[in-house]
């Protein structure tokens, strides 16, 4: 690291911290600690006014992407973000479309649903992405980094989203891109995406951890770039998720941010974004951040919530009981305990980003629950009854806010915005739910 770099990677842990330079392609310390994407300057918060100007973008595509629009946030390749040529050379941009159209939204269907006003709950469609969820967002600055680093090949385990969206990315910067995936466990329709992008997929037997374990093993033997949630560049591009959201309650922070749990890629950007605006002083309250696991896959809300050897799992400041984690783990493989649910984008027992989730927890006072595959259903449903598209894991949230208002954990008049990862990718979803007369907000076909 030369004197003058104002970005570099640091360990996570506290205890070690560890710094390596901004071009480091590393996704873990020499002693195995994930890392951070860390800056020296502290942005000024005159940038606010000028974040809101750039909404008329001016013909700039910077301006235009909703996550460039907040480069100086996020500004890794440490480049004069006024310079139009210097932002071309380096930062990746699907033409400005990741992160364009999303901001939240009233939806009255799904408030009268959850049980809260209409004025204090706002969800946010990440869905319509160019690649059809959030993963946009953190893959235009990974493959920002790739290129910064000259890698020719990106690689990624996938149970669909982030397939999609790597392909996308490796298509339009004509590098190649490897997808691994668990055989037989994607829905066709989440990996037509990757097969027109041009991508090369590679079935794994096993589940999406397995599928991980493999590409990361690609990587580490053959050249290569993994542009999974491990990568911390992919996290500095998932922080402007929450920024567009606080942006547009003018930076009154909500009560609550809301999310899907499966590998808390989003739990710890999320996290991430508020440590830094807080630090900055950017916002004077603190959202409490909500995880909503699925009853199949409940990694996070079991070790959270004491449901494992009765520890409540915690970041303790940076010293969290990591041997309890492996010991959760090896009891999954020991009683063959498989992650089970139709959510496929949330079917993971091995939350890759787990340390740093919890991290965000403990910032933000968080919580973790769970969810049942049909209470998803029907959140996603009631999403679409608003003219909004989701897919399951995104009706976690919707159920998941309910869920905790009945319990009042969330209060009747917090403020709470949840964010809709992604587009539906399951196209029998849907028709399977509304053939079924059973289900709460089931139109079924007439005859
Ligand atoms: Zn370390």
């Amino acid at each position: 690291m030369t004197m003058h770099d104002d970005a570099y990677l640091k360990c996570i842990d506290p205890q070690c911290g560890l710094e390596y330079q901004i071009k480091s392609t590393n996704l873990q310390c020499d002693k195995g600690h994930m890392l951070d994407v860390k800056y020296k300057k502290k942005p000024s918060d005159s940038l606010k006014e000028e974040f809101y100007k750039r909404r008329n973008s001016q013909g700039n595509i910077f301006n235009e992407s909703g996550v460039w629009r907040f480069r100086e946030l996020l500004n890794f390749c440490q480049i004069d973000t006024e310079n139009i040529e210097e932002c071309s050379k380096y930062l990746v941009s699907l033409d400005g479309a990741e992160g364009r159209q999303s901001k939240p939204y009233h939806m009255s269907k799904a408030a009268k649903f959850i049980e809260t006003s209409n004025e204090n709950l706002w969800l946010q469609p990440e869905g319509y992405n160019p690649s059809g969820s959030f993963k946009d967002n953190g893959m235009a600055t990974a493959v920002t980094h790739a290129k910064m680093i000259n890698a020719k090949r990106i690689v990624c385990a996938s149970t669909g989203n982030t397939s999609a969206s790597a392909g996308m990315f490796a298509a339009n910067e004509g590098i190649d891109c490897d997808v691994y995936i668990p055989a037989g466990q994607i829905a066709p329709g989440k990996l037509s995406q990757a097969y027109q992008f041009g991508t090369q997929i590679i079935q794994v037997e096993g589940n999406f951890d397995d599928a991980l374990k493999q590409s990361l093993e690609d990587v580490q033997n053959n050249n290569g770039y993994t542009v999974n949630s491990i990568n911390p560049f992919r996290i500095e591009g998932q922080k402007t998720i929450p920024f567009r959201a606080l942006e547009y309650l003018n930076w009154e922070s909500p009560d609550w941010i809301v999310y899907p749990g499966g590998a808390l890629g989003n739990t710890s950007s999320c996290g991430k974004a508020l440590m830094e605006l807080y630090e900055w002083g950017w916002i004077k309250k603190i959202p409490r951040i909500a995880v909503i696991n699925s009853e199949g896959a409940s990694t996070l809300s079991d070790l959270y919530n004491g449901k494992f050897e009765g520890e409540e799992l915690r970041w303790n400041k940076g010293k969290p009981n990591t041997e309890l984690i492996t010991r959760y783990y090896n009891h999954l493989d020991k009683e063959k305990i498989r992650p089970k649910t139709k959510a496929t984008a949330i079917q993971i027992g091995r939350p890759t980003n787990i340390l740093k989730g919890l991290r965000a927890l403990e910032f933000t006072n968080g919580i973790a629950t769970t969810v049942s595959d049909s209470e998803m259903l029907d959140g996603m449903s009631v999403v679409g009854l608003n003219g909004f598209d989701c897919e399951m894991a995104s009706g976690a949230t919707v159920v998941g806010i309910k869920k905790l208002i009945n319990e009042e954990i969330i209060k009747k008049d917090d403020v709470v915005i949840g964010i809709l990862t992604g587009r539906q990718k399951d196209a029998m979803l849907p028709v399977e739910y509304h053939n079924n007369p059973q289900n709460k907000f089931a139109i079924p076909p007439k005859n």
